[in-house]
């Protein structure tokens, strides 16, 4: 599995910065947010290391639909029955803050802090 030594999900993933898990398998980690906009917001992100949606390649495109096809199971799991947001931010403009690609996955009964 291919990590960047400066990237703070990449340590994360290898366990050297701690994270509250939601599901983990051989190529997908998903952890609650630190900082949640709503009363469940978890973030699902690939063991690889890819920077952001704009480096995707085809080969991704499994563990694209492999997170995306988890994330009505978690919310399920995690007692979320009135729908969700799903979002994906992507470079500068696209208000990414973290460079390892992440799917926010955001629901729980209103208001949110944010969204
Ligand atoms: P972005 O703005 O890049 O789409 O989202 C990055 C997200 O990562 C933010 O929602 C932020 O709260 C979350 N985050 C940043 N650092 C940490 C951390 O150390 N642990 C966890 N669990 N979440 C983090
Ligand atoms: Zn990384």
């Amino acid at each position: 599995m291919s990590h960047d030594p400066n990237c703070l999900f990449c340590k994360i993933i290898q366990g050297q910065i701690p994270s509250k898990k939601v599901y983990e398998d051989d190529d997908i980690l998903a952890f609650h947010d630190i900082h949640p906009w709503a009363p469940v917001h978890f973030l699902l992100i690939p063991k690889r290391h890819i920077t952001s949606m704009a480096e995707l390649q085809p080969s991704d495109a499994a563990v694209m639909g492999q997170m995306a096809v988890l994330v009505p199971r978690l919310m399920k799991e995690l007692g979320v029955t009135n729908g969700f947001r799903t979002v994906i931010n992507t470079g500068a403009d696209g208000g990414q803050e973290v460079f390892h690609l992440h799917m926010h996955a955001i629901g729980g009964p209103r208001p949110w802090l944010k969204g």
